[in-house]
This record gives structure tokens, C-alpha cells and sequence, in this order.
């Protein structure tokens, strides 16, 4: 991967795995793999994930596999796995010939677990889901052997057929594992390796299968299957670890990767869990996985954001053992990074004021030429047209300017970007009172001058009025107004994380002004609105209709508490 990415980022994986290579364990192979389930679009935590897999794969010569982790049929589906392949191909990641599915698995994971019940270390148990939760013990109390756990070798296997077979409803009875019930650890307390679900087609194996494997037992087999040799997951399965090598220890498998944990990526102002953003879609508080306000990848790529600035993002953060909450304002400063280097700027009217400018001919129009990059020459030139009628931001007037105030005010002088030096003569109202209209005079000695040569106070974007092209603006702002919906403290009794979004996270503004030249940006395209921000023609634009540009971001941190000197 190039673009500014060269620098090898260090952390304590890559310490294990620099050490791995010296004592040449795995035969110095690294095999990796991002295991997504496919019940949810992807968030921003697990382009975290996915950098680090695919990050690692890449810059140690080995592999990364891309492994669905399908073991919930009820809540996943193809649409999903459709959208993770494309998100993970968009973020620059390649698994090349390596798509596996668990489901892939199903009948392996159906063998071993044939062969833990013929070593009597599975067993089938009749208690039900609430018997199962008392029989366990809490973290100070040991559990109870369920009074299944004795069943002979044959009975079990006699009776694990016919769970295959169907005979049984769902709940009857699950298949467990047979460990301590007084551990310390609840995982090892005989967890549950499979259970009974009728009437779910599973999107890879249709009704071939009427009992489903679960996570913990899955995930490690599908790792020793595929020869993994890190396999690295986020810091909640630390206590789950012993019974990952509990599994693979007891099946005497050849490949036994090393599971790491590493620490979720929790952003503020955002909830990434996907029960969570789920919810969120399904009751329609969002206008779906991919509005720009969620911090799914989907979103964000909705939103403007690029794939270049995310990367960046994954490496800025870094990977360790310590659970923190990353600052919004360092997922954006990434963005505006990449895009203060490569968006062309153009001219846009957020909030028009109509300016009549009465010494330019009615009938004139002149075309400038501007740069589309301040810096970057490269990128070239566009034209703007003048005409006698303009648009300002009404933001850049003030009748009554506040002191400092830098632009157009009554009498005052500010020059046009890329044009002339104006100056307001009058100003029209309506019957109320409103401001309808600036009469400007504009001086024609004053194009293409440096603006130090003549002492005006700023400079202000405008467009033509008879050339502009109407857009629809769509300001987006933080989904939630509390830094961590999620946390406990955020919320008061009886409410919780929905009650604290941000009503305010969308603003539209319809009647926007945007230069002729935007007439030829493509769905997805971003630009730098001159002193406005950068924005992004949607995806979903259509050719013909009223274009709707989103803002990806502004063009400072509006975040930070103090701010900072530019
Ligand atoms: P959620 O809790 O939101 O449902 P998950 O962990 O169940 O997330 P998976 O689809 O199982 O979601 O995740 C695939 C991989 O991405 C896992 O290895 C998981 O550890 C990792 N991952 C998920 N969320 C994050 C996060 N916030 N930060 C870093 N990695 C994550
Ligand atoms: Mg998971």
C-alpha cells in the first residue's frame, strides 16, 4: 500500500510475531484472517480489525482470509455477506481466493464433535436454557453438574444423531462440553457447543442442518482448519481464550494458532456495537446502514469519507491491550488531511444573498479562470463566470458588523475569489425589514491583483446568479450529543442510548448555489467549498435531478474544546 502508508506501524502483535519468526514457530508462515458475522454492516471497529489483519498479512508476506463467521442463521443473510465483501474490497483489502464460510465447516465441526463425545468430554443435556443459567454458578459461587453429565459415551452418541436427525424440538436439549463446572472461568463451565434451531434457512447451507455449532467452539477449529497461526480478536474474549485451547487440545488438531487480544476501537459520539446500529436502522432513527451519520463503513463512504483517510485513521490509533474512546476529531482530522491534498475547490452558496453589482453590464459575461488547488498546479484550472448578478453567503454581510468583522459590510470593500474588489453601496429590504438584495459597485482595475496590493479586508466566495446550478446542502453533525451513548452514565433511568441523538445531526438546506462547473461531478466526487467545508456529491445522484452534495466535514476541528492555532 503506498500513499503515506510506508511507515510500518509497531505494536505488540507485530513484537510477538517478529519474535515468532525468529524462533521460526509456524515455520515462519503468518496466516490471518478477519471473521465477520455476517448479521450487520460493517462499523469503524472492525476497519480496525481489518487493517490490522490485512495489515499484517500484507507487510509480513503472508495471508489473510476473509472468513464469515455464519453460525446464527436467524439473524444473517446474503445481503450482509454482499455488503462486507464490498466494504472490505473498498477499504483496499484483498483476500484473493480465500472466502471461507464457517458453514463451510459444518460437517467437520459435526466430526469433532463426534470425536469429543467418544473421548467422554461431550455430552447431551435435557436441562433447559433457565435450568442451564442456575446450574452455573455465578463469579463467587461454583456450579452444579447437570444431572445429564453422566450419560454413557453410546447414549450420547445415540442421542447427538438424533438432534442431527431432527427428532428433537429446538431447546430439547443442546450438545456440551464436558470441563469443570467448578471453574473459576464461566466459560469452562460444560459450555453449550451446540444447539437445536428448526425452520431457519441458512444462507449457505438452506435446511441442510438443524443444529448449529456455536461461536466459541466454531472459531477456533475454523482457525486450526485454515492453518491460521495469529488469530486475533478484541480483549472480551481474553476469558474465552482457555476454552479456545481447551477445544483445540482435547481434538489433538496439527494446527494450533495463538489467539492475541487486542483492544476494541470505541469512537466518541458513536455507538459501535451492531446490535446497537441495528436498532438504530430498524426503527427507522437513521435512513439506513449507509446514512452519513453512522459510523458504519457504509456510511462513512456515503458520507465522503475515503478509504486513503480511514487507513490512515487505523494506523494513527494504533492496536493495544488498553480499552480507550478515540476522539471524533482524530477520525476527522484524517479525512481533511486527505482531502486538503486532493479535493478541487470550487465556489458554493450555502445561504444566497442575491447581489446586484450596478456598474457591470447587463449583458456582459466575463469567464475567469480559477485553479482547482491552491498548492497543486497539477489539478489545473476551471471557469467561472461574472455577470452583473451575484450570490453571496448572507453570513458575509453585516449591516451592523460585529467588531474583527472581515467582510462585506455597508460602504465597505471585499473582493470576490478569483474576481474583482466590490463595494456595497445599498442595501434592499423588503416590507419587513429583511435584507433582500446588496447593490455593489465593483471596481475593474482590481482582477488578478495580488490581494496585498489593495488593503481590502477578506475575501468572499460568490456565484454567478444567471450561470449557478441549484443544489440541496445537507449538513451533517454528530449522531449522538453525548460522547458515550452507550455508557452507563450517559443515559438516566428508564432511557437509554436512542434517547440521546442528536436531533439537530441533519440540517438541509435546499436552496443552495454551486458553480456550473459541478455539473460534471461524478456520485461520490469531493470537493473543498471554498470556506464552507468538503462536500461530496451523494452516491445515490442521479443525472438530471437537483444535485445533493453532503458535508464530509469542516474545514476546521469545530470539536476541539480549545482551540487550537491553525
Ligand atoms: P458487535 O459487538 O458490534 O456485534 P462483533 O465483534 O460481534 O461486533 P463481528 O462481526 O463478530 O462483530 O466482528 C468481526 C471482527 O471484528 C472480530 O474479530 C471482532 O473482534 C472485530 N471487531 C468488532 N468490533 C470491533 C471494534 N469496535 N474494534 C476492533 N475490532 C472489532
Ligand atoms: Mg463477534
Amino acid at each position: 500500500m503506498t500513499d503515506g502508508e510506508n511507515t510500518r506501524p509497531s505494536n505488540f502483535i507485530r513484537h510477538i510475531i517478529d519474535e515468532d519468526l525468529v524462533t521460526g514457530k509456524n515455520d515462519g508462515c503468518v496466516a490471518t484472517r478477519f471473521p465477520p458475522e455476517p448479521n450487520g454492516y460493517l462499523h469503524i471497529g472492525h476497519a480496525k480489525s481489518i487493517a490490522l489483519n490485512f495489515g499484517i498479512a500484507n507487510d509480513y508476506n503472508g495471508t489473510c482470509n476473509l472468513r464469515f463467521d455464519d453460525t446464527n442463521p436467524h439473524k444473517e443473510n446474503k445481503e450482509f455477506v454482499n455488503a462486507i465483501m464490498n466494504d472490505v474490497h473498498w477499504l483496499g483489502f484483498d483476500w484473493q481466493d480465500r472466502l471461507y464460510f464457517a458453514s463451510d465447516y459444518f460437517k467437520q465441526l459435526y466430526d469433532y464433535a463426534v470425536q469429543l463425545i467418544k473421548k467422554n468430554k461431550a455430552y447431551v443435556c435435557d436441562l433447559n436454557a433457565e435450568q442451564i443459567r442456575a446450574y452455573r454458578g455465578t463469579l463467587t459461587e461454583p456450579g452444579k453438574d447437570s444431572p445429564y453429565r453422566e450419560r454413557t459415551v453410546d447414549e450420547n452418541l445415540e442421542l447427538f444423531a438424533r438432534m442431527r436427525a431432527g427428532e428433537f424440538q429446538d431447546g430439547a436439549c443442546v450438545l456440551r462440553a464436558k470441563i469443570d463446572m467448578t471453574s473459576p472461568n464461566i466459560n469452562l463451565r460444560d459450555p453449550a457447543i451446540y444447539r437445536i434451531r428448526h425452520g431457519v434457512v441458512h444462507h449457505q447451507t438452506g435446511e441442510a442442518w438443524c443444529i448449529y455449532p456455536m461461536y466459541d467452539y466454531t472459531h477456533c477449529i475454523s482457525d486450526s482448519i485454515e492453518g491460521i497461526t495469529h488469530s486475533l480478536c478484541t480483549l472480551e474474549f481474553e476469558d474465552h481464550r482457555p476454552l479456545y485451547n481447551w477445544f483445540l487440545e482435547e481434538l489433538e488438531v496439527s494446527c494450533h494458532p495463538q489467539q492475541i487480544e487486542f483492544s476494541r476501537l470505541n469512537l466518541e459520539y458513536a455507538v459501535t456495537s451492531k446490535r446497537k446500529l441495528t436498532e438504530l436502522v430498524d426503527e427507522g432513527l437513521v435512513a439506513g446502514w449507509d446514512d452519513p451519520r453512522m459510523p458504519t463503513i457504509a456510511g462513512l463512504r456515503r458520507r465522503g469519507y475515503t478509504p486513503r483517510a480511514l487507513r490512515n485513521f487505523c494506523q494513527r490509533i494504533g492496536v493495544t491491550k488498553v480499552d480507550n474512546i478515540v476522539e471524533m476529531a482524530v477520525l476527522e482530522d484524517c479525512i481533511r488531511t486527505d482531502l486538503n491534498e486532493t479535493a478541487a475547490r470550487r465556489m458554493a452558496v450555502l445561504h444566497p444573498l442575491k447581489v446586484i453589482i450596478t456598474n457591470y453590464s447587463e449583458s456582459d459575461v466575463e469567464e475567469l479562470p480559477a485553479a482547482n488547488h491552491p498548492q497543486d498546479e497539477v489539478m489545473g484550472t476551471r471557469v467561472i463566470q461574472l455577470s452583473n448578478e451575484i450570490y453571496i453567503d448572507q453570513h458575509d454581510f453585516a449591516e451592523v458588523p460585529p467588531k474583527k468583522f472581515k467582510r462585506l459590510t455597508v460602504g465597505g470593500e471585499v473582493r470576490l475569489r478569483n474576481a474583482y474588489v466590490i463595494r456595497c453601496d445599498n442595501v434592499i429590504k423588503d416590507a419587513h425589514g429583511n435584507i433582500i438584495e446588496l447593490h455593489c459597485s465593483y471596481d475593474a482595475d482590481t482582477l488578478g491583483k495580488n490581494p496585498e496590493d489593495r488593503k481590502v479586508k477578506g475575501v468572499i466566495h460568490w456565484v454567478s446568479a444567471k450561470h449557478a446550478l441549484q443544489a440541496e446542502i445537507r449538513l451533517y453533525d454528530r449522531l449522538f450529543k453525548h460522547p458515550t451513548p452507550d455508557a452507563s452514565d450517559a443515559t438516566k433511568d428508564g432511557s437509554d442510548y436512542k434517547d440521546l441523538i442528536n436531533s439537530d445531526s441533519l440540517r438541509t438546506l435546499a436552496h443552495c448555489y454551486i458553480e456550473p462547473s459541478l455539473a460534471e461531478a461524478q456520485a461520490g466526487e469531493q470537493f473543498q467549498f471554498e470556506r464552507e467545508g468538503y462536500f461530496c456529491l451523494d452516491s445515490m445522484h442521479l443525472p438530471g435531478n437537483v444535485p445533493v452534495f453532503n458535508r464530509v466535514v469542516t474545514l476546521r476541528d469545530t470539536w476541539a474544546k480549545i482551540e487550537r492555532k491553525q
